[in-house]
């Protein structure tokens, strides 16, 4: 497969409304920047999509080249698959437009947006729907993996409120995809992650949310921590869908909440958004500040699309990351002294393990119901490996490794697609357990010669 000639790149640009960069062109390396700062890709041809013309006209000169494609919604995948070494990425970045229809409750997201531009536009309304807990984080990536976030335990996962998508096939046709329109294109869409297609607009179901909900951080000694987190398993197998409780195991920040002499030293956080009347949820959330003795709290009434953020410090772009990830249906107590032993030895102030309650609705479907199949996930953990110099690589790695096997025989085997690390081709069964032979189906559908593989691939039938 070989790069593309400049006489064929230009015309590529001939009535493209955005932008094509070569490695000649001034912006050319900012354009192939993402997320983690570990992935250092260089593409031939980044074709930064307007619209879905340009993606029809991207994915078309892929094909009619023969040249590698991948597709770039935010670029926020911790493995990178949204950039390729020598071909073109479909680069729908600028790509941020989110239209809300009040009177329908839904919200149509063009395939670059992300959660702050999605957020931002639905809240306006009191509108929302689940998405992640990071709000620079793609819609596309996110909803075509799965997605969960604070709302999840009330409103399912993202694709189950996901209504139709537009979709840009292999052949270059633009397609509909819904509960009416190609189901079988829409059903793998729901968790069968980048394989079908360039989607280049979701529409979505949205709940009136808010726009103000009690959310907060209650935080505990990474000494009372065995005692914390049993407490909290037994809590949150009774607490209503309208309550999340994830926890976070890391050194302290320095939130000014936290008195001085806890900065740095190791603590488990309960992270809490209550999705319903802030007076209900305040009486409920009281048993999570008796678990133990609490170092510090901050509680309180604030708008949604602000705790949509409120992550946002920890998890900024630029940083090496190296993230393992688990799922789990408890947190038995040998996990809970697994987790301990390694957070009192993180290997980086940045690295940290968290457990996203998610359960309630996102359990109901049918595992079969939509591509993404975990339906029995009632924690997903992640290793956050991150650090800030390529000198701590192997450190930060090897540390992230040696937790996940040494959690390993806790977990109840899936695997989620959007947390998977570039090395862990190796789990992409898992990643679509008993669904991956109807994707292979839908795949050799639309995607017979398998142009969309720089992603965790599912190969044709
Ligand atoms: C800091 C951080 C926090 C996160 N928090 C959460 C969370 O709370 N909940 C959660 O569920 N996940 C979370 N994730 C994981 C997240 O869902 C994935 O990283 C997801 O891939 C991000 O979407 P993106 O559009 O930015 O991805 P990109 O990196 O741009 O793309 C990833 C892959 O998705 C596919 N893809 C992207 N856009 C399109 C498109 N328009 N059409 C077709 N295929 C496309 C491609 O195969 C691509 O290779 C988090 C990730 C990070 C880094």
């Amino acid at each position: 497969m070989s790069a593309p000639d400049s006489a064929k790149v230009d015309q590529l640009r001939k009535g493209f409304s955005g932008k094509v960069l070569t490695p000649e062109d001034g912006d050319y390396d900012e354009a192939r920047k993402i997320w983690n700062a570990m992935v250092d890709k260089r593409p031939a041809i980044i074709a930064r999509c307007a619209g879905t013309r340009d993606a029809v006209k991207a994915v078309n000169f892929a094909r009619d080249n023969g040249v590698l494609l991948a597709v770039r919604g935010a670029g926020h995948h911790i493995a990178g698959v949204s950039l390729c070494d020598g071909g073109l990425v479909v680069d729908l970045s600028r790509m941020k437009a989110v239209r809300v229809d009040v009177a329908k409750k839904r919200a149509t997201a063009e395939g670059g947006a992300t959660l702050a531009d999605f957020d931002g536009a639905t809240q306006a309304h009191g509108l929302a729907t689940p998405v992640g807990i990071n709000s620079t984080t793609g819609i596309a990536g996110l909803t075509l993996g799965g997605g969960f976030g604070w709302l999840s335990r009330k409103y399912g996962m993202t694709v189950d409120n996901l209504e139709s998508a537009e979709v840009v096939t292999a052949t270059g046709e633009v397609v509909r995809a819904s509960a009416s329109e190609n189901p079988d294109l829409f059903w793998a869409l729901r968790g069968g992650s980048g394989n079908f297609g360039v989607v280049t607009r979701f529409e979505f179901r949205l709940h009136e949310v808010g726009p103000d909900l009690l959310s907060g951080l209650i935080v505990y000694p990474i000494s009372e921590a065995k005692r914390v987190l049993q407490q909290y398993r037994e809590f949150f197998a009774k607490a209503p869908d309208e309550l999340s409780v994830w926890t976070v195991m890391r050194q302290a920040p320095p939130l000014p909440f936290l008195p001085a002499e806890v900065h740095g030293k190791e603590v488990v956080i309960l992270a809490l958004l209550y999705a319903g009347d802030p007076k209900q949820g305040e009486e409920l959330i009281q048993p999570l500040r008796t678990f133990g003795n609490p170092v510090g709290e901050h509680v309180g009434v604030q708008p949604y699309a602000a705790w949509q953020k409120a992550f946002d410090p920890l998890l900024t772009p630029g940083a090496r990351n190296y993230w393992k990830s688990h799922n789990f249906t408890t947190i038995a107590d040998g996990l809970i002294d697994v987790v301990i032993e390694y957070v009192k030895r993180l290997p980086s102030p940045h690295c940290e393990i968290f457990f996203g309650g998610i359960g309630g609705a996102t359990k109901r479907p049918a595992p079969d119901a939509t591509a993404y199949p975990h339906r029995d996930a009632e924690f997903v953990m992640n290793v956050h490996g991150r650090w800030e110099t390529p000198a701590e690589d192997e450190r930060c790695i090897a540390w992230s490794r040696d937790y996940f096997r040494a959690s390993a025989p806790f977990a109840s085997g899936g695997a989620y697609v959007n947390f998977l690390t570039a090395d862990e081709t190796d789990r992409v069964r898992a990643a679509y357990g008993p669904n991956y032979d109807r994707l292979a189906r839908v795949k050799a559908k639309y995607d017979p010669n398998n142009l969309f593989r720089t992603n965790w691939n599912v190969k044709p039938a």
